[in-house]
């Protein structure tokens, strides 16, 4: 059946009839905006958060998918949903706290020394 998603508004065909999204993306963003997922007593989500606020990165993009990531497998009962949904926390996890080799390298880059410099050599040519 055709649905509208309530998040982006995009049509398209529901596979359940209670959903409401498009896509997990679109549910993630909307639980984030209006019904936040009780995570105190949750201890995966503890755990999430906790190495979040240890990287730095708990009020990112990232870091949220990944706490509502956890706090979605924590109510998920299917195997197959909870193995899904722990392979795409494990790599939002990775983006987020940059502990895998070729995710880390945005932090300490030097474009604005690149661009100063080129900007002097601009100056300097005319
Ligand atoms: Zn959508």
């Amino acid at each position: 059946m055709k649905r509208k998603c309530e998040v982006c508004g995009v049509t398209y065909e529901a596979k359940h009839p209670r959903a409401k999204y498009c896509t997990t993306r679109c549910r993630v963003r909307n639980s984030r905006g209006a019904a936040k997922p009780s995570t105190d007593k949750n201890p995966l989500v503890a755990a999430i958060t906790r190495e979040l606020e240890a990287a730095g990165k708990l009020d990112t993009m990232l870091g949220q998918t990944a706490l509502a990531l956890g706090a979605r497998m924590s109510g998920t009962d299917t195997g197959a949903g909870v193995a899904s949904l722990a392979r795409e926390l494990r790599s939002v996890m990775v983006a987020a706290v940059g502990s895998s080799p070729s995710a880390g390298s945005s932090a300490g880059r030097d474009d604005g020394v690149d661009e100063l410099r080129a900007r002097r050599d601009k100056k300097r040519a005319g």
